[in-house]
């Protein structure tokens, strides 16, 4: 089972919770990681099992960044508040750049996430 990451900053959390149940049939095929809040909220609202992480200002995108490079992960769903500022910030230019660097497919929007998972992962 292919493993799909998913994180959101707190301004996009309701919006990560929203495409997680739009989308449970598809995402309910792989195995789900995220950071420890986000992970914890999909858990509780949709009862979907996630594999939790220490939350992100805490590490957990660092420790999602080291599944990326370790080649564990197929696809990271990152919903980034660009309004807002992170204390964590270079964890998550970390995240964003090991995607990049390994060529993992990285949907920073809901509208971006959508086409990665209808897509051929
Ligand atoms: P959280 O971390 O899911 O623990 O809130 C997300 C983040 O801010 O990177």
């Amino acid at each position: 089972m292919k493993t799909i990451a998913l994180i959101a900053h707190d301004g996009k959390k309701d919006a990560m919770l929203d495409f997680v149940r739009a989308h449970q049939d598809i995402l309910s095929r792989f195995r789900l990681i995220g950071t420890g809040t986000t992970g914890k909220l999909i858990q509780e609202h949709t009862g979907m099992p996630v594999e939790r992480m220490m939350s992100g200002p805490v590490g957990g995108d660092v420790q999602i960044a080291s599944r990326v490079v370790e080649g564990h992960v197929a696809a990271v769903i990152f919903f980034v508040d660009q309004l807002d500022k992170h204390p964590h910030d270079p964890d998550i230019q970390t995240l964003l750049r090991l995607c990049n660097v390994h060529n993992i497919p990285l949907a920073t929007n809901p509208a971006t996430a959508q086409l990665i998972i209808h897509g051929d992962l």
